[in-house]
């Protein structure tokens, strides 16, 4: 899954408003913001196999330190812990911990059974990933539903706070047709880095939320 990770974070905001939009964005990617850097030192695999379900073309042959769900839970403990250390936010801590926890099972809805529950043990998926229409719906709606709750839950303060996210929505939208379109499959160390450009919409949602405030 991709751009319904981002609608879980959008709509997480009414639950906790007071947590800033970049956290909650790298709460729910954060699975997947540190994939690449697990790729990049060799201690997760990627293969590239077109036709391995209808939607996705890769091969995710091992994932055990970022999407096992026994180390999602350690980051999700460690993410919500940094957090409350910071803000002494419970609140806010705990749903960022779900949102840690939110992203594997999100995964597991759409990846065939890849995900293992721990580092070497059995592997579990649903494989939406085998309808491109149903995971284009499924995605779709719960894009369309998140952005729908936090523009709902907050107000612009001025043009940055607007145009700033009709950017933020529609650059995800596009990066995720041209991700999920491209002819071209690219290769463990292209992916890689590619996939690290995904911390860009960390500071940029940062910035968003700086420039709206919740409704009261
Ligand atoms: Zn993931």
């Amino acid at each position: 899954m991709f751009i319904g990770h981002f609608a879980v974070a959008l709509a997480a905001k009414k639950t906790v408003p007071r947590v800033r939009l970049g956290t909650l964005v790298m709460a729910a990617q954060w699975l997947d913001l540190l994939w690449p850097v697990f790729l990049l030192l060799g201690l997760e695999q990627v293969k590239a196999a077109p036709g391995i379900t209808r939607f996705s073309p890769f091969d995710f042959v091992s994932y055990p330190y970022t999407h096992s769900l026994a180390a999602v839970v350690g980051w999700a403990v460690l993410f919500g812990g940094v957090y409350f250390a910071i803000r002494r936010n419970v609140r806010g801590a705990v749903v960022l911990g779900l949102l840690v926890i939110s992203h594997w099972v999100l995964d597991w809805f759409t990846h065939r059974p890849d995900l293992p529950l721990y580092p070497g043990g059995p592997k579990v998926g649903l494989g939406l990933w085998n309808s491109v229409a149903g995971t284009l719906i499924v995605e779709i709606l719960l894009f369309v539903i998140g952005s729908a709750i936090y523009l709902k839950t907050t107000r612009t303060k001025d043009r940055i706070g607007s145009i700033g996210l009709w950017c933020f929505l529609v650059f995800l939208l596009l990066m995720y047709f041209a991700a999920s379109f491209s002819p071209n499959v690219p290769p463990q160390n292209q992916l890689a880095w590619g996939a690290l450009s995904m911390w860009i919409f960390v500071p940029w949602a940062y910035w968003i939320d700086r420039h709206r405030e919740v409704r009261t």
